[in-house]
């Protein structure tokens, strides 16, 4: 069975615009997907529609054999990383990566076990009593990226999340994230513009233009083979 599994998926705006055309994708368990296409392309809609933030028009979208079109972003368990961060500022590192948890009524012991695992993975750990504000870019995508990975989601969807990074960080931090989603194993979509991402990181490459989706493959199939 499929983690997310999309069958004829629609949307059109209210202006009447059709910002995604018919598609149809399944993503296996602890799959990373990239979802790649120009900007406008519809990449954020079809994104928005898994989590549960956007309405889907026609279609069904499956998480596991769960069909979620008409469940609340809040009922879909999915962790969703923005591409700007949404941090609270008032908030410590810990407290903003202990954020989801805290909603949960989760133990101390277990925030803190499980604050401290996520900390690690992204080398945060000695950054716990900042506030964001004496944060670096980078480790503010961490932080973000930390309160994503701190609860037992079915899935992580990134929207962009490099993009307001210089091209060194960015370079850093990819590999950070391959690495990361590879430890967790948690299936993945990850939406990009930029091609370089597209093929660096995930196990296979969703090419998107103008809502329809023209290609599905690895990295090989679709930028190396003739
Ligand atoms: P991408 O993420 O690939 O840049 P989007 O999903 O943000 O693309 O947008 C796809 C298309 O849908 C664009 O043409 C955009 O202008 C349009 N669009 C996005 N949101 C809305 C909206 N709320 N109302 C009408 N059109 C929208
Ligand atoms: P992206 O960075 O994904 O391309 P945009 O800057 O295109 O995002 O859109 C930012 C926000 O504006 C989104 O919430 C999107 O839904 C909304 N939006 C985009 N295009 C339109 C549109 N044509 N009409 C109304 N809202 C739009």
């Amino acid at each position: 069975m499929a983690a997310i599994s999309m069958r004829n998926i629609v949307k059109r705006y209210g202006d009447g615009y059709q910002a995604v055309d018919n598609v149809s994708l399944d993503i296996a368990d602890g799959e990373f997907v990239i979802l790649v296409g120009p900007s406008g392309c519809g990449k954020s809609t079809l994104l928005r529609m898994i989590v549960g933030l956007e309405d889907i028009t026609s279609g069904d979208m499956m998480i596991g054999d769960v069909r979620v079109n008409q469940k609340a972003p809040r009922d879909r368990n999915l962790s969703m990383v923005f591409q700007n961060y949404a941090l609270y500022p008032h908030l410590t590192v810990f407290e903003n990566i202990a954020f989801p948890l805290r909603l949960k009524n989760t133990s101390d012991k277990e925030v803190k076990d499980r604050v401290q695992e996520a900390a690690e993975l992204l080398q945060l750990t000695e950054h716990l009593e900042r506030k964001p504000a004496n944060l670096s870019g980078g480790q503010r995508q961490r932080v973000a990226m930390g309160r994503a990975i701190v609860r037992n989601a079915d899935a992580f969807l990134f929207d962009e999340p490099l993009s307001n990074l210089d091209a060194k960080l960015r370079g850093q931090m990819r590999t950070e994230i391959a690495r990361m989603q590879k430890r967790l194993g948690t299936t993945t979509v990850y939406v990009t513009h930029d091609q370089t991402e597209a093929m660096t990181l995930g196990d296979r490459i969703a090419v998107l233009r103008r809502g329809v989706l023209q290609q599905v493959g690895t990295a090989r199939q679709l930028y190396e083979e003739p």
